[in-house]
């Protein structure tokens, strides 16, 4: 009941999150930019009958097959969220974007020039 509210903000390290509301600490990153290059030159998107395909290769463990598919089930559903990945080498700075990563729920949001933009606060 008499729980304080932090709104969001760019200037603050502890706020409600905007994912689990709760109020947590909320850890700050610096984007960096890479350069996507596959074959198509578009991002990358594993859905539908080709997602399917991939749970039931039996080149991967079905450990891997499951983490596969938790995977691209979130990013087709349009979540964003950190994911160790191979290690990069980037100088090429994203200014004005930045996340914050929540430490209670480890849910990202980000931000633009100054303005939470993900996770949509209107639905
Ligand atoms: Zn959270």
């Amino acid at each position: 009941m008499n729980q304080q509210t932090i709104e969001p903000s760019f200037k603050l390290n502890h706020f409600n999150c905007p994912s689990c509301n709760q109020l947590s600490e909320q850890a700050w990153f610096n984007t960096y930019a890479n350069l996507i290059q596959n074959a198509e030159g578009v991002p990358l998107r594993i859905q539908g009958a080709d997602l399917e395909r991939l749970y039931h290769n039996p080149q991967f463990p079905p450990e891997v097959r499951e983490q596969k598919l938790e995977y691209w089930t979130r990013v087709n559903s349009g979540e964003v969220f950190l994911d160790r990945w191979v290690p990069i080498h980037s100088d090429t700075f994203v200014a004005g974007m930045e996340l914050s990563v929540c430490h209670a729920c480890k849910k990202a949001a980000i931000w633009l020039g100054g303005e939470m933009v993900y996770p949509r606060q209107d639905e």
